[in-house]
């Protein structure tokens, strides 16, 4: 495995994720539509034809390509170093840009210039999981800034428990409205402290779509969510209907006895995510 491998196929994951939606995200619109109220459906039916011009023409989903957050779970045995992965998925973020071609996205907050490649101070946003072995896994996460707008940290009276999360997370799609172009797709965060419920929140959008938790707890609570938002009737593109969020999906780590710390990270109809997977001569690139 040569870090120049690597770098292709981080690219093939990028422009895989961009132009491409993955099954569990398109099987759950689908199942939407069938459900849908006439006004609800025409807006499923123009997002799921723009699924299919943008695989057909291997075309970026939406103009806004996203700002770029990569996850890596790396083994200790991983015969290429953190550093050089870290030098990796820079330069296929600048390489997709130039080649898909992208949207740049990254804007220098003090001269408000556009990098024009989407690297920039701290972007893309790499975050960093050690485990033992030899293998790599990496998530491609790009987001768009409609839905990154209306992402909320809420500090709940611990004494409210779960109920209080729940009231948190529906007034924040409440608050949100058509912004994050409905229905979206909700990561919450429960637990830790305020970076983690925020970053746990973002990274519970990598789980699939058209599941729920394996514990059962957590599955009733996605469940109850998802419920009680549709019942907000805000619809596909804020446009009224039955589906305002397509599915919630939860993270949580352990919380202090005075914080009840909730992250609320939306993700739009357009969930892009991509993974690439190495182990030993093995690369795998998948949605
Ligand atoms: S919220 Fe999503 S679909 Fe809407 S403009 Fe942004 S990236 Fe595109």
């Amino acid at each position: 495995m040569s870090s120049n491998l690597l770098l292709k196929k981080v690219v093939e994951a990028i422009t895989l994720a961009e132009c491409n939606l993955p099954p569990d995200v398109e099987n759950i619109i689908r199942r939407a539509y069938e459900t849908e109220t006439e006004m609800g459906k025409a807006q499923l039916k123009a997002i799921l034809e723009n699924v299919r011009i943008a695989r057909e023409m291997r075309a970026p989903i939406c103009q806004d390509t996203g700002l770029f957050s990569y996850y890596v779970e790396i083994g200790d045995d991983f015969p290429i170093r953190a550093s050089k992965i870290k030098k990796v998925l820079i330069d296929a973020t600048v390489e997709a840009t130039r080649s898909i071609p992208l949207r740049p996205n990254a804007i220098d907050v003090l001269t408000e210039k556009n990098t024009g490649n989407n690297v920039g101070q701290g972007i893309p946003d790499i975050s960093w999981d050690h485990v033992d072995g030899n293998t790599l896994r990496i998530a491609v996460l790009p987001k768009g800034g409609g839905s990154s707008y209306v992402a909320k940290l809420h500090s709940i009276p611990p004494a409210k428990g779960l109920k209080g999360v729940v009231e948190a997370v529906i007034r924040s799609v409440f608050d949100a409205g058509s912004m994050p172009c409905p229905p979206t797709f909700v990561g919450i965060g429960i637990g830790g402290t305020e970076d983690l419920a925020m970053k746990l929140a973002k990274k519970a959008l990598l789980a699939r779509m058209d599941e729920n938790s394996k514990n059962e707890e957590l599955a009733k609570l996605e469940r109850e969510i998802v419920d009680k938002a549709n019942s907000l009737g805000i619809g596909p593109m804020g446009l009224g209907g039955r589906w305002t969020i397509f599915n919630a999906r939860i993270e949580w780590a352990s919380r202090h006895p005075a914080t009840l710390l909730t992250g609320v990270c939306f993700s739009c109809w357009a969930l892009r995510k991509a993974f690439v997977e190495v182990s030993g001569d093995e690369i795998r690139v998948y949605q």
